[in-house]
């Protein structure tokens, strides 16, 4: 049976509910308090299966220091045939039907951990990030609000899937608490700008992949095959300090108030677990110059999630608010046309590079993907359940992202990504 199989079942239980059934196993990198080694693992119900353990116990056919080296860079870069084998041996391990692993209860002992007694770091070693701008219902919202309701899309947007180039250096793993960044900011009543913390930060819902298959200098990555370069995806958190971004962004794009913090869920999906989830490309028009023409379906049927958690109800249980719901098989321009745009000047990518998917936002209110559109700019905000009202995100509120593929009695989930804001320094 194929490990995408929808009637797999593995001895470790999962609920309909659970993001980590045996058709997914997504890797990761934990540690724990006896261990603080940074290890390779893979996520299978509410547990995290050790690969180094496997790989001592000859289950897998590569050396246990693959496993062993800080990130999953190593594990990747050993190919797309590499990755798509070991999905299949762990899933063949996880079987409830195979006894191999199943009844070895000292090696059993030795290769689950529990997830909530593990420490989980990014998985990959980022070499670079690159958020792209690909909803044309966040975009349109952004252009309404930010220059002109009339021409809400500039005239290249159904042309190129805009982006820019973001830093590396500040992605963090899901759990870390960011401060609020301070910089330039201009009131509307006063001619020069401030120097302050920001008033109007917020969150960009995006999902995030990462390249497993690099492209050398000045050999773009052809839009038909662009899919093999992708190891797998990611949730994202594009924070964003709306009053920076403002004063900054021309001529040449965010800078300051996006550079303090990008957060990722850390379990990557492999694209290999998402392809039961494809769906068909949206519709474009006009039709996309020829090196951006897809001959398949590229979305994917992804349902994603909002919460937020204000400072006031902190540590009560159940007190995350959705405030987003919306799906990202809607996106204009898709993974396979951003890496094929981003390499069609002959940039070369890297093993670890992450590309973020711009903010996802459906059509409704409810759908929207930042506070800047659910909240029009701060000036219709949130009323919360505590009676409170956000127009943007306070010191101590949390958001947590979360997302996953629905299968038929099962789901393929990405966990979820968190972050909360602490005050300015
Ligand atoms: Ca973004």
């Amino acid at each position: 049976m194929q490990p995408n199989d929808p009637t797999l079942k593995s001895f470790i239980e999962t609920s309909p509910e659970c993001h980590f059934p045996i058709q997914n196993l997504p890797f990761g990198i934990f540690s724990n308090l006896e261990d603080p080694t940074l290890r390779v693992g893979v996520a299978i119900g509410d547990q995290v299966l050790d690969l180094a353990i496997l790989a001592d116990a000859d289950l897998l056919p590569l050396p246990s220091e693959i496993f062993l080296s800080g990130s999953l860079n190593q594990f990747v870069a050993l190919g797309h045939a590499t990755w798509r084998a070991t999905r299949e041996l762990i899933s063949h391990l996880l079987r409830d039907d195979n006894p191999l692993l199943r009844d070895d209860q000292t090696l059993r002992a030795a290769a689950f951990l529990r997830q909530d007694a593990v420490t989980l770091h990014l998985p990959m070693e980022i070499a670079g990030y690159t958020d792209f701008y690909s909803s044309k219902e966040h975009a349109t919202n952004v252009g309404s609000m930010f220059r002109d309701p009339e021409n809400a899309l500039l005239p290249n947007w159904l042309h190129i899937p805009i982006g820019y180039n973001g830093r590396a250096s500040s992605v963090v793993v899901s759990g870390t608490a960011l401060h609020r960044p301070k910089g330039q900011l201009k009131l509307p009543d006063v001619d020069a700008p401030i120097f302050a913390p920001s008033r109007k930060l917020d969150f960009e819902l995006e999902t995030g992949f990462l390249i497993g298959q690099p492209n050398a200098l000045g050999e773009p990555i052809d839009i038909n095959v662009a899919e093999q370069h992708i190891f797998g995806m990611v949730l994202l958190n594009d924070w964003s300090a709306r009053d920076l971004q403002q004063w900054e962004y021309v001529p040449l794009g965010p800078f300051n108030s996006k550079s303090f913090g990008t957060s990722i869920s850390p379990w990557v999906v492999t694209m290999e677990a998402l392809e039961p989830f494809r769906v068909a490309s949206p519709v474009q028009q006009p039709t996309p110059l020829p090196y951006l023409q897809q001959q398949t379906d590229n979305a994917y049927d992804i349902a994603l999630e909002v919460t937020l958690t204000p400072i006031e109800d902190e540590g009560k249980p159940g007190s995350g608010q959705t405030i987003c719901k919306t799906n990202f098989k809607a996106m204009y321009w898709t993974m396979a046309q951003q890496l094929a745009h981003h390499t069609v000047s002959g940039c070369n990518t890297k093993v670890g590079d992450l590309m973020g998917s711009g903010t996802i936002s459906g059509s409704a209110s409810g759908a929207f993907g930042s506070l800047l559109e659910l909240t029009r700019n701060g000036q219709k905000p949130l009323i919360l359940a505590n009676g409170m009202q956000r127009g943007f995100i306070q010191d101590g509120d949390a958001i947590s992202m979360t997302g996953w593929c629905q299968g038929d009695g099962y789901r393929v989930g990405f966990g979820q990504v968190t972050g909360k804001i602490l005050p300015a320094r």
